[in-house]
């Protein structure tokens, strides 16, 4: 009967065979064992004491609340698996607790506390139905003790019983409130540490793609709403295969962390720069007009092009840029997305290392019609 639950750390499953691990789980429960016992110790002699029984049952009192916490300590450290031998333990507690039920008469407060607690401690444990497991073994016990002393029930407690009832009642909730706290802590903790990895790209610490999506739905979501416009850049680094096929992927990481490093400079606070894939990077560049997102996409393509690697300072990178405003036909992130995309391949097909903006249907026809020589003329 353990007097704090062990949820913080949680045992290792039974396939987790490091030895340190499995040497922390009976080191951890040991002292709060010698505590919950010496507790229940302490109570159950008051019983006793109540019902003139201490010369009959002191004994097996001493044994099981203050030689057995060591002899499980041993017990657990000596074995092979201490881990299983420590589960074992953990039903010994419960099936000490259900012995000691009829040798106290079922004196209902103490028996329904230390029942209580003692299966509590098999939850908090965090060991998979454990507590299930426990039940067993403490009936049988309570019935074999049943059996061989046939106690007359003495249900009632007297004061002294209520006064060393109160710290097992007050110990325990105590430890299980602060082990619940840790853990609500812990969780609280891995669940921002795991939102964090969620939001960011491990290689470049932009945002992560699916969170910059969200950043971007909500950008052309105000555009919608409250005509507040954007542009969306589509940088690629050109040629980037060959830089992976001739110098390998570790040249080739340094480039995409050094264009990630770029971009998060290049980039105003209010923009939402992320990693699309790949050789490919996104930037949203809020409450901006096609202009400032250009120079801001040139500045980018200029700062690349400056980029020298560590490992091969020889190298020269070109990124080639897609630029496209927020329009209205762009019910979607999918419809902005492939705008920018469309300019984008208009620069790698005009030849790379450029900055090219999207151009709607109809306008690119104009553009056309202003280039081509109409014919007779
Ligand atoms: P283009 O100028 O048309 O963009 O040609 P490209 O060679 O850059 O073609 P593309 O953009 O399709 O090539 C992307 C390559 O980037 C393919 C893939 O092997 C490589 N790649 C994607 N992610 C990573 C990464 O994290 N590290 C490295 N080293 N390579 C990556
Ligand atoms: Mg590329």
């Amino acid at each position: 009967m353990p007097a704090a639950p062990d949820t913080q750390h949680p045992p290792p499953h039974h396939g987790d065979s490091g030895p340190a691990s499995r040497r922390r789980v009976f080191r951890r429960i040991y002292p709060l064992r010698i505590l919950g016992m010496g507790l229940g110790g302490l109570l159950i002699a008051s019983v006793l004491h109540q019902h003139d029984m201490l010369t009959q049952y002191g004994w097996l009192a001493v044994a099981s609340f203050v030689l057995w916490p060591h002899i499980a300590y041993l017990l657990a450290r000596y074995s092979a698996d201490p881990f299983r031998a420590e589960i074992r333990n953990l039903l010994i507690d419960s099936a000490l607790v259900g012995l000691w039920v009829p040798l106290m008469q079922f004196n209902l407060l103490p028996s329904v506390v230390l029942i209580a607690v003692t299966t509590y401690d098999k939850f908090s444990s965090g060991i998979k139905r454990l507590w299930l497991y426990s039940l067993p073994g403490m009936l049988g016990a309570g019935l074999l003790a049943t059996l061989l002393v046939r106690p007359e029930p003495r249900l009632e407690s007297g004061l002294m019983v209520v006064i060393f009832t109160l710290p097992i009642i007050v110990v325990h909730t105590m430890a299980v409130s602060i082990a619940s706290y840790r853990l609500i802590r812990t969780v609280a903790r891995q669940n921002r540490q795991l939102d964090e990895l969620r939001r960011t790209d491990a290689q470049t610490g932009l945002a992560a793609r699916s969170h910059w999506q969200e950043q971007a739905s909500a950008s052309l979501e105000r555009f919608h709403t409250h005509a507040e416009p954007a542009c969306l850049l589509m940088i690629d680094i050109d040629r980037f295969k060959p830089i992976n096929d001739l110098h390998g992927h570790t040249v080739g990481d340094e480039a995409i962390r050094a264009v990630g490093r770029v971009i998060r400079d290049c980039v105003r606070a209010q923009d939402h720069a992320g990693r699309y894939g790949g050789d490919e990077f996104v930037v949203v560049c809020s409450n901006a007009r096609t202009a400032t997102a250009q120079a801001m996409a040139e500045r980018i393509r200029e700062q690349i092009a400056t980029v020298r690697l560590r490992e091969l300072p020889g190298l020269r990178l070109t990124s080639s840029i897609g630029l496209a405003e927020t329009q209205p036909h762009q019910r979607q992130l999918r419809d902005w997305i492939n705008d920018a995309d469309a300019a984008l391949y208009r620069a790698k097909h005009l030849g790379r290392n450029q900055v090219s903006a999207f151009q709607a249907p109809a306008a690119a026809a104009n553009a056309a019609l202003a280039v081509v020589p109409a014919p007779g003329t």
